[in-house]
């Protein structure tokens, strides 16, 4: 380790990195410290089950990193990122047979919906052909001066409402119903919350944007692509480092922390002011996950077609199955039909799997801290709608989400976000602040998940965050 540098990054995550690429194109020296063994903390890939088969450890579809201003300013594609873009985005079978999609096209998702296609496309169409516009809205601290008001307030109004009530509201007829439910159901929060719908109209309005793309040969790669432009621009990056107490780090003008709260509480707790560390203690987890990743034999055999082109499937049936299911979790009870998420990458990528052979990613919600074995629950769901599912399966990877903190300190009980991303936690991230990244510790921010806008693959907390640091640290190199 350098006896000194400009800036120090904790955690390689995509926030992290993003932090440090940030700052190194300002000019500054930049050195990230990361625990594991490997980079990319919450998108890495390995051979989860057998060799050969490459598995997504956590993130798989990629809506917001394709959306994300940080990620436009990079030049992805002479570093060899690949975005796959699957014919459907997301699938969402029903019992009936048939499948609700989400596709690229507004118009295309509309006509699906027969009497409810007015009502999507109304609510769609205006907000996706301001999608550049909105992203760089909301993928920034609430508390903030609009640059676009008239957007901003065409989402926030939908955007605030219960996803049960806006869904009911606007559409009378299961598939739509059903569609917007289980991409409202991303947020971990009952569906009867407010702010629920945010996380349908964010991540539906994104598929209309850019797709839910994923990259070719595994989320792993968007994490060596941001370190091998890192490392262009001079920095540098040490493995197998976890850090302790924040004493332990060499000199440096700037420390960006890419760690949850309770991850910082804990290297740094001590040293903090006891107000701010009060109002931290307050700040509250998500629920957790159970994941588990398969080789398989053949593709899925889905009764809907539409599921063979799609590259995320969201089981879970009708509305009020989906919302009876995150309401259990939500009251720490274990659903005895859970909402899964599925991703069947290797349909579409075949550097996934050997041969004939496929992939497949699959988690459900659980309450935090859960130890349960789902695999039950995760397969009759995907059997339901799969007959046959179970005899396509080589082997199984499963991990709890008491057990999640085992690869990675920010994922403690299984909490995949950061914190929940309620109404309160969404403009108090970790606190309210138009600058939530500033700690009391002089040269000390926050660029995690738990900051502003949240959670996913986007790289928006880290790249805000070293934007505050460049303006305090370094007045005078912000580029
Ligand atoms: C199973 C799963 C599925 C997901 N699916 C998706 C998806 O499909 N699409 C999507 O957009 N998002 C998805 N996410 C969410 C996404 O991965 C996270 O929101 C995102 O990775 C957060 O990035 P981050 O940089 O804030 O933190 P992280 O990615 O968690 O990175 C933090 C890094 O810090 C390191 N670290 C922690 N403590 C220390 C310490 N004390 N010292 C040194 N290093 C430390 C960790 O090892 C880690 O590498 C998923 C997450 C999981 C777990």
């Amino acid at each position: 380790m350098p006896d000194a540098c400009d800036a120090i990054v904790v955690g390689s995550g995509p926030n992290g990195l993003a932090a440090a690429i940030t700052m190194a194109r300002a000019g500054c020296s930049v050195l990230v410290c990361e625990a594991n063994r490997t980079i990319g903390g919450g998108a890495r890939s390995a051979e989860l089950t057998l060799p050969g088969f490459v598995h997504d450890v956590c993130s798989a579809v990629h809506p917001l990193a394709a959306g994300s201003p940080f990620f436009k300013t990079l030049p992805l594609e002479r570093l060899n990122l690949e975005w796959i873009q699957p014919e459907i985005p997301l699938a969402h079978p029903l019992d009936d047979g048939s499948a609700a999609c989400l596709c690229k096209e507004v118009d295309c998702t509309a006509d699906q919906f027969g009497g409810d296609s007015r009502a999507y496309r109304r609510l769609m169409s205006p907000l996706a052909r301001n999608w550049e516009d909105l992203a760089i809205e909301i993928l920034q601290p609430m508390l903030h001066l609009p640059r676009h008001p008239i957007t901003l307030t065409r989402f926030g109004i939908p955007a605030i409402c219960p996803a049960t009530l806006l869904a009911k509201y606007l559409f009378k007829h299961e598939p739509a119903r059903a569609l917007f439910a289980g991409i409202a159901a991303h947020s971990f929060l009952p569906l009867e919350a407010p702010v629920s719908s945010a996380f349908a109209l964010v991540l539906g309005l994104a598929g209309h944007a850019v797709g839910w793309p994923i990259p070719r040969g595994g989320s792993q790669q968007i994490s060596n692509t941001l370190a091998a432009y890192l490392r262009e621009l001079g920095g540098t990056i040490e493995v197998n480092h976890r850090l302790e107490n924040l004493r332990d780090l060499p000199k440096s003008r700037a420390i960006l922390l890419d760690l949850s709260v309770w991850e910082f509480l804990r290297i740094a707790g001590q040293d903090l002011p006891s107000r701010y560390h009060r109002k931290l203690q307050f700040f509250r987890h998500a629920p957790g996950i159970f994941k588990i990743d398969y080789a398989l034999s053949s593709p899925i055999p889905w009764k809907a077609e539409a599921c063979c082109r799609a590259g995320t499937i969201h089981l879970g049936g009708g509305i009020d199955e989906i919302a009876a299911a995150e309401r259990d979790v939500s009251r720490g009870r274990i659903p005895g039909r859970p909402f899964v998420l599925v991703a069947q990458q290797s349909l579409f990528d075949e550097t996934r799997a050997p041969g004939d052979h496929h992939t497949l990613w699959a988690y459900c919600h659980v309450p935090f801290n859960c130890g349960a074995d789902m695999s039950d629950q995760i397969e009759s769901q995907i059997e339901r709608f799969a007959p046959g599912f179970r005899d396509c399966i080589l082997a199984r990877h499963k991990i709890s989400a008491a057990d999640l903190a085992r690869s990675n300190p920010n994922l403690a009980g299984g909490d995949i976000s950061g914190g929940a991303a309620n109404l309160a936690q969404l403009l108090a991230r970790p606190i309210l602040s138009p600058t939530p990244y500033r700690t009391p510790l002089r040269g000390v921010y926050l660029c995690s998940a738990s900051t502003p806008p949240g959670g996913g693959v986007h790289g928006m907390c880290g790249y805000h965050a070293a934007r505050v640091a460049l303006r305090d640290c370094f007045a005078t190199r912000e580029r």
